[in-house]
């Protein structure tokens, strides 16, 4: 057993009222004592039931805590980079029309499919080290730049690997991306073979705990979207979609009633949408710094989530061609200054919040008693402080089960 204190501020997560602020659970001069890795007791420093004095204290010097954020949305394993399609929209290409004539997308599935497991995951490493060192301790990771059977496996079975190699919680999601090139003239071929083996394999093999689809222009269209959302349900998956990102499909609709998990961009969603994801309880995963990179100025109707009560997670949405970031930081102040977010609604986005659009039942994305002994450290005089700043590093030490793990 270990106690942290030297804590001026500390957020759990976990208070149980109704406004956001309150849900911050803040607490002033506060302590976390640990033990097996979990949080045995967090709270006050002064009404901590167990002898401070007696067990291992380590004193933080007075910083404000919180939980590690979790990253519930990145695509983190690719090869290859987007360069030169980021020159071509700086010039005025649009990002539609360099998908078309072969950019995009297509560039990034060619060089993960060339890439061995062990390229792929030497590129992963670094990407989660920045995170780490931005207080990031559990990192959803999708598939989705294979487009075949073998490399899309390829990919869950490297999200496997950095799992396996720690420090940070891996949550693995098969994404359906878009219509793998070879199966243009032939889509129905290609969702058949999903629904048939690629869903039932990674189901099997436990190699993804959901699945994604891309409900898009460019990409699966809404029916198809359908086929594959059932087929991860029939298999025991959770199911998540990327919709009303570039336009509105009317996805967002059926896939909440199909039971989403949660619900990712939600650029176009209407007042339908929603009213649907409030009914289904879905979560809406909001990813700020992809419309800022793409220059999209539509923003997801964050007043009427709100008003409906559909609870909003924050995401880096790391990937090489919209979202090529490793700030959480910068994607929650970006919530807040663009998209309307509050402050204590972006935090709890980036953990709590995140943690139920993960399906994460363990405590994760809190400090209350039995969650993991995640903490951020951050180097700012009040919670307030941690989203005020345009690219800044809050961050100054990152703690899992307990132990540090970056400084
Ligand atoms: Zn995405």
């Amino acid at each position: 057993m270990r106690a942290f204190t030297g804590i001026s501020e500390l957020l759990t997560m976990a208070g149980q009222e109704a406004s956001p602020e309150e849900r911050l659970g803040l607490v002033r001069d506060a302590a976390v004592v640990v033990e097996h890795g979990r949080v045995r007791w967090s709270g006050a420093r002064a009404a901590c039931p167990l002898p401070l004095g007696e067990i291992e204290t380590i004193d933080l010097g007075q910083r404000v805590v919180l939980p590690g954020l979790v990253d519930c949305h990145t695509h983190l394993v690719f090869a290859g980079d987007r360069a030169a399609d980021f020159e071509a929209r700086c010039r005025g290409e649009s990002y539609q029309a360099i998908a078309q004539r072969g950019g995009g997308i297509a560039t990034t599935v060619a060089s993960t499919r060339q890439a061995s497991r062990e390229a792929l995951t030497a590129l992963a490493r670094p990407r989660l080290v920045a995170l780490l060192g931005a207080g990031v301790t559990t990192v959803e990771i999708k598939s989705g730049y294979g487009l075949s059977l073998e490399s899309e496996l390829a990919q869950l079975e490297v999200a496997a690997t950095l799992a396996r190699e720690g420090p940070q919680a891996i949550v693995p999601t098969l994404l359906l991306h878009i219509v793998p090139p070879e199966y243009r003239e032939r889509r129905d071929d290609w969702v058949r073979l999903v629904v048939e083996r690629l869903i039932p394999e990674v189901a099997a093999r436990k190699l993804a705990s959901a699945v994604d689809v891309y409900c898009d222009v460019g990409a699966f269209s809404a029916d198809e979207s359908a086929r594959i959302l059932a087929a991860g349900r029939a298999h025991g998956l959770a199911l998540k979609a990327h919709v009303e990102q570039l336009s509105a499909t009317g996805f967002a609709v059926r896939a909440a009633e199909l039971g989403a998990r949660s619900l990712e961009h939600l650029e176009h969603a209407d007042a339908a949408a929603v009213a649907a994801m409030a009914r289904a309880g879905t979560v809406a995963v909001l990813l700020p710094t992809a419309s800022l990179f793409l220059g999209d100025a539509r923003r997801p109707p964050v007043a009427a989530l709100r008003e409906a009560g559909v609870a909003m997670a924050v995401a880096t949405d790391l990937n090489p061609g919209s979202s090529p970031t490793f700030d959480p930081w910068l994607a929650a102040t970006l919530a807040c200054t663009w998209y309307g977010l509050t402050p204590a609604e972006a935090l709890l986005g980036m953990t709590a919040v995140a943690a139920r659009a993960l399906d994460l039942g363990d405590g994760r994305g809190t400090l209350a008693p039995g969650a993991p002994a995640d903490l951020a450290v951050a180097r700012v005089p009040t919670w307030q402080a941690l989203l005020y700043g345009l690219g800044h590093r809050p961050i100054a030490e990152t703690w899992i089960a307990g132990l540090r793990v970056a400084a």
